[in-house]
């Protein structure tokens, strides 16, 4: 069986994420190289020959725009929105992953929609106040993920621009109603399904995966008289059922282990899917 994982090649950091991929496989599945293919996509029969895939971060603006002009735009929402695919969005990849963003300017962006939330774009600021910070990634630690030992779920963040998700939304028809009536807010266009296995995917809560500890933590040490119990910190990772966005940049790392680990993810729901569709 061979699971092909695509990675949106429009703009952006597609090949850090290929050479990812190809670590996290030969880690998870050594003895079996052909069961993962990875390709790049630009087209909608690339995109339609995938499994699985990954939005990778740049420039959220360029990646909607180059969409659109090839045709990619459309065949994204339902690959994502109603066919459910699994599909992971980092940074610029989570801004266009969001049903709704905050601070983009009119007109000058679309989405692509699948979870949620809103985000708020460049949350952490400019280029110039880009910063690594390392997180606390639980769900790294079901596993042995890739190769650094099991119960070690501290990860490098990096954030470059990042948005962070400021609000997780109600799953309700027409979620977009509500968030259109936001000053200088983009939605994604609504969905609709009749295909009660879609809906039901789509009914999937919004776990959050990851938090950027907030004030407290940048303060320790500083006596600051801050309670660290009120800090709620920044949420920088989510998902819904199939759909995962981060804030940061794993493919700017060496690390493979949150490839690894959704691959694992992408394994399942293809396993699933297959075996569905043969009874
Ligand atoms: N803030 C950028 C955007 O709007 C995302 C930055 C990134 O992917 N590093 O697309």
């Amino acid at each position: 069986m061979t699971i092909t994982v695509g990675v949106l090649a429009l703009q952006g950091a597609f090949s850090e994420h290929l050479t990812l991929l190809h670590k996290a496989a030969a880690f998870l599945s050594p003895s079996e190289p052909q069961k993962w293919n990875f390709i790049e996509v630009r087209t909608p029969a690339q995109l339609d020959s995938c499994d699985g895939l990954i939005i990778p971060g740049g420039e959220s603006t360029a990646i909607s725009l180059v969409a659109s002009r090839s045709q990619l735009l459309e065949p994204l929402r339902d690959f994502v929105k109603l066919r459910r695919r699994p599909t992971w969005g980092t940074c610029a990849g989570l801004i266009l992953l969001a049903e709704s963003a905050n601070r983009t300017k009119q007109g000058g962006q679309e989405l692509i929609g699948g979870l949620d939330v809103r985000v708020n774009r460049n949350h952490f600021g400019r280029q110039t106040e880009s910063f690594q910070a390392p997180l606390d990634l639980p769900f790294l630690s079901e596993g042995n993920q890739g190769g650094r030992g099991s119960g070690e779920a501290s990860f490098t963040g990096v954030f470059i621009r990042a948005p962070v998700v400021e609000k997780l939304l109600p799953f309700v028809d027409d979620i977009q109603v509500e968030e259109q009536k936001r000053e200088g807010t983009i939605v994604a266009p609504s969905r609709h399904t009749e295909d009660p296995a879609a809906r039901k995917v789509m009914s999937d809560h919004v776990d959050v995966l990851a938090k950027l500890p907030g004030r407290a933590a940048r303060l320790a040490g500083k006596s600051v008289d801050i309670d660290p119990e009120a800090e709620v910190g920044d949420i920088v990772a989510v998902r819904q059922g199939n759909v995962f966005g981060t804030s940061f940049h794993p493919e700017l790392t060496d690390d493979p282990r949150i490839h690894a680990w959704w691959l694992r993810q992408v394994d399942d729901a293809v396993l699933k899917l297959r075996g569905s569709q043969q009874q």
